[in-house]
């Protein structure tokens, strides 16, 4: 089982769907231990990506990847705009040229967005940041890869991994971005950034496993 050009755009619409739907939850969290713009932040990014869709719809994967990655950092702004844009630049690098994508294509794909992440961000895991969800999500793809799990499972175990990821973020204190201002307080609460990309990661798990 593999992963099509299809797939893929219906993963994006999806991605654009959920962020919609929890819009008011992000600035919500992020009102809490940053500025509140996250949930607006990554509906505008999205909402924008949807109206890139048609032009792009017939290229391979890695050109869909790097135009999501250009207009999130066009659009979405604040300190995730340019984090998210890389992710899907570098998932586009890593995917250039193909029009379906294994279990390890996408393993290799997240791993190398995260990557760029981290390098970009310079995150370490329990910084309380988006890489709390992302590392222990590629952790999982990678293991499942190696293991020969099946895509659906994979996707799932993927999913809840983000998750608890994002669970993890409560106890944590902030270290880098608006958060990291507020240093003990930021304790108890659950980092926006990771919340985002743990519903990324949901969207990939319920459209790839359900047909998008
Ligand atoms: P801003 O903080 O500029 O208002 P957003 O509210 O859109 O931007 O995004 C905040 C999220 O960005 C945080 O919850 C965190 O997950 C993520 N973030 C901030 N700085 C970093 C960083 N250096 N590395 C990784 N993620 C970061
Ligand atoms: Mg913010």
């Amino acid at each position: 089982m593999t992963i099509s050009r299809d797939d893929v755009l219906g993963w994006i619409k999806n991605c654009a769907a959920a962020l919609a739907d929890n819009r008011d939850y992000l600035i919500e969290l992020d009102s809490t231990i940053g500025d509140g713009d996250h949930g607006a932040n990554m509906n505008r990014g999205f909402q924008a990506v949807l109206g890139k869709l048609p032009d792009i719809a017939d290229k391979d994967i890695g050109t869909i990847f790097k135009a999501v990655g250009f207009t999130l950092i066009s659009t979405v702004g604040g300190a995730s705009g340019p984090l998210y844009g890389v992710l899907f630049m570098q998932m586009g690098a890593v995917s250039d040229g193909k029009i379906e994508l294994t279990l390890a294509d996408w393993a290799e794909a997240v791993e190398a967005g995260l990557n760029a992440v981290v390098l970009r961000g310079k995150a370490n895991h329990g910084d309380k940041t988006m890489v709390d969800a992302l590392i222990p999500s590629v952790e999982v793809l990678k293991a499942a890869s190696a293991n020969n799990m099946s895509l659906p499972d994979a996707l799932r175990e993927c999913a809840h991994a983000a998750e608890r990821g994002v669970q993890d973020t409560i106890p944590l204190i902030a270290r880098k971005g608006r958060a990291s201002y507020l240093g003990e307080r930021s304790i108890g609460h659950q980092d926006p950034g990771a919340t985002s990309s743990s519903l990324l990661l949901q969207a990939a798990a319920y459209t790839w496993i359900n047909g998008s």
